[in-house]
């Protein structure tokens, strides 16, 4: 079959790979869409994952064989089924998963990350991971489950610190697909304002039209066109959400934090990346610094979301290109043009 590798560093070339076949609790999937994002910029520089390897772990397509032992009692989806696929390959032996944290396994893996994925015409999951999605279901677009389900999780962490965003003012840095997901999810759940900052005023239009409440590209210029909708000035917001990855918007989130709010690290920084913080604030205005690490028993729900509209395919995905014209692809991610590029195999 064909494929897109990623073979070192910085390489990436369309080849022929062989099919793969299915472990005895795998599905084998035909791949309809997968989508590029931050995390396979990451894995091209080196920095996540094991090389050579298939990327692609946002991905749907339909099921053409299952492993001699998925059964049938817990696993739904048969072959001709059409599926989105829950990438995270967990061990559920390991002290954390055992603790019911399995997105911080310590044998973690991801098919796309760790293990060949849907880059290529065919891939292979775990079965459970493997969620049927209703006839109505564009089965391209559902290649955003994966990281709507990752949005998930962060608002299940959310939930967890801050008691969620009811009510809440919420500040997102990056206006790439993540942060718009987020920016759609805040608003769903309730947040009394979803403010976007991004250096990029065509990704700014884009939030602005799903609904942001202002939009600026920086904190302090949104700070200074106060009284408006937005948090009011020198309040900071209740809830701050880096979708960026960038250590510059980091900093300034962290510093943008209201008394008694949250900090929620999104976006993939790189490993090397530092930011200071102020003990004594954190101590005296009881700020929570966190974070979300992708897929946590929030794929499910993701699925459903999506199937319910919950965010908006139409303006998300900006790209849809042949599986041969994957390196420019990738490339033109790395540059910040468009939005969710899908690679059509
Ligand atoms: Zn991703
Ligand atoms: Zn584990």
């Amino acid at each position: 079959m064909r494929a897109a590798v990623i073979t070192g560093e910085g390489r990436v070339e369309v080849t022929e790979v062989p099919d793969p076949a299915p472990g005895p609790l795998d599905v084998v999937v035909e791949v309809a869409a997968t989508g590029i994002c931050g995390t396979d910029l990451h894995i091209l520089g080196g920095e996540v994952g094991a090389l050579p390897v298939v990327p692609g772990h946002e991905f749907a397509g339909t099921v053409v064989a299952l492993g001699r032992d998925v059964d049938p009692r817990t696993t739904r989806a048969r072959v001709g089924d059409r599926v989105a696929v829950d990438p995270s390959l967990y061990c559920y032996r390991c002290y954390q998963c055992r603790r019911g944290r399995e997105n911080l396994c310590e044998a973690w893996g991801g098919v796309g990350v760790t293990a060949d994925g849907a880059a290529a015409q065919f891939a292979v999951a775990p079965a459970a991971g493997a969620v049927v999605l209703p006839d109505h279901v564009p089965l391209q677009d559902a290649a955003l489950i994966e990281p709507l389900s990752c949005a998930v999780h962060a608002v299940d962490v959310l939930a967890q610190h801050s008691g969620g965003a009811v009510g809440a003012s919420v500040l997102v840095y990056g206006a790439g697909t993540m942060g718009l997901v987020l920016t759609q999810l805040a608003q769903r759940l309730g947040a009394t304002v979803v403010d976007v900052v991004d250096v990029n005023a065509e990704r700014l239009a884009t939030a602005a039209a799903l609904g942001a409440t202002a939009t600026a590209t920086s904190a302090g210029e949104l700070e200074r066109a106060e009284p408006s909708a937005s948090a009011p000035a020198g309040r900071g917001w209740d809830v701050v959400i880096d979708a960026s990855g960038h250590p510059a918007a980091i900093q300034d989130g962290i510093d943008r934090v209201a008394r008694g709010g949250t900090y929620l690290q999104f976006g993939v920084a790189s490993p090397t990346a530092r930011a200071s913080i102020d003990p004594y604030r954190i101590y005296s205005q009881e700020i929570t610094i966190t974070g979300s690490m992708a897929v946590k028993r929030s794929f499910e729900r993701a699925a459903e979301l999506f199937a319910a509209g919950a965010i908006d395919a139409s303006v998300l995905i900006s790209d849809r290109v042949p599986l041969e014209d994957y390196p420019a692809a990738i490339a033109g991610v790395a540059a910040g043009r468009g939005r969710k590029v899908l690679v059509l195999p």
